[in-house]
């Protein structure tokens, strides 16, 4: 299939793109290798959306995926592998699609970090979790530990306090990094903040038991939620040799990779700010930015 524009990811970034490049004509197709909204099925409650006080991520995800489909802008679910160049086009290749583009958005976004710790991956679905929403309701008045001294640590753990009987907040250093609603975790009752605190192993066999921290310390939780970052999805697009040193994606200010009409849009491009509304902006930006140049 040949298409205007390819857009690699439907996160809020891609999708916000294809709106504007199917409104202005364009055809576009949207790959995704899982669900559309990407990490907005993991947020609880988006509190700094302008417009909406209180939105579930996951009702945002529904109602953008609504408009988008409703202009008929193909979704393609599958995982892209590659983007190369065969006889002076470029292509984006899935296991069963060669898709031609006249232009490539990159809005693949970025994913949870592991602690890579002894247990992690055997228990991951068994009591160890990177995602509150999905998974906090399932531990409903039991006792849980959070991992993060960041806003998502800070934010996913007042979520938790609502579900779970007791939610203990592990800090590596002697401070949190995040800020927003802090106070706010200050003055839960059943939230308990430990600093300088460090998980040593994951104990359980069939599901999550306990957590033994460096000092020897344990805890004995049904769950543990990992926020300590993220690493931008990048891995199949080393080749391009368009990411920094920390595999985000490097653009001018119009979203553009030094790669000839290939753009990076959202969680995945360089910046300093990686918000909903941010990777909206920078989808409205690269669209328009094609708009005008394609000239189609
Ligand atoms: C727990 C949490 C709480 C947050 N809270 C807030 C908040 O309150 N307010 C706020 O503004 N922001 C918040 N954020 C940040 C916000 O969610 C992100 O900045 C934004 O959603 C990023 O959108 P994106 O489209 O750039 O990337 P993503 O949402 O990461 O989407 C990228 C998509 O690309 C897909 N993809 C990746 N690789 C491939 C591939 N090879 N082939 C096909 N598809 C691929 C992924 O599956 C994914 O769907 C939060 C994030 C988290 C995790």
């Amino acid at each position: 299939m040949k298409y205007n524009v390819v857009i690699i990811g439907a996160g809020v970034a891609g999708m916000t793109s294809a709106l504007y490049l199917k409104r202005a004509g364009l055809s576009c197709c949207i790959v995704e290798e899982k669900a559309p909204g990407g990490q907005l099925n993991y947020i609880s409650t988006i509190e700094n959306y302008p417009g909406s006080k209180n939105i579930q991520g996951s009702d945002l995800a529904f109602n953008i995926y609504n408009q988008v489909s409703e202009l008929e802008i193909p979704f393609i679910f599958e995982q892209v592998k590659e983007i190369k160049q065969e006889e002076n086009k470029t292509i984006v290749l899935t296991d069963n699609q060669k898709l031609y583009a006249e232009y490539i958005i990159i809005a693949t976004g970025r994913s949870p970090k592991k602690l890579n710790l002894a247990g992690e991956k055997k228990l991951f679905g068994k009591g160890i979790s990177y995602c509150a929403i999905c998974d906090g309701p399932l531990y409903k008045d039991q006792e849980v530990v959070i991992v993060g001294a960041g806003d998502s640590a800070i934010k996913e753990s007042l979520f938790l306090s609502n579900i779970c009987n007791k939610v203990t907040i592990l800090v590596r250093k002697d401070s949190f990094r995040g800020k927003d609603n802090l106070s706010e975790v200050r003055k839960k009752k059943n939230i308990t903040i430990k600093y300088n605190s460090e998980i040593e192993q994951f104990i359980g066999e069939d599901k999550l038991e306990k957590i033994i921290l460096k000092n020897k310390e344990e805890i004995s939780c049904a769950a543990c939620f990992i926020f300590i970052g993220y690493h931008p999805s990048t891995q199949i697009f080393l080749n391009l040799n368009i990411t920094d040193k920390l595999g985000y994606i490097e653009t001018d200010e119009f979203c553009r990779t030094k790669q000839k009409n290939i753009f990076a849009i959202g969680d995945v491009r360089k910046k300093d700010i990686f918000q909903i509304i941010t990777a909206m902006n920078d989808g409205v930006i690269a669209a328009t930015t094609i708009i005008d140049e394609a000239n189609i």
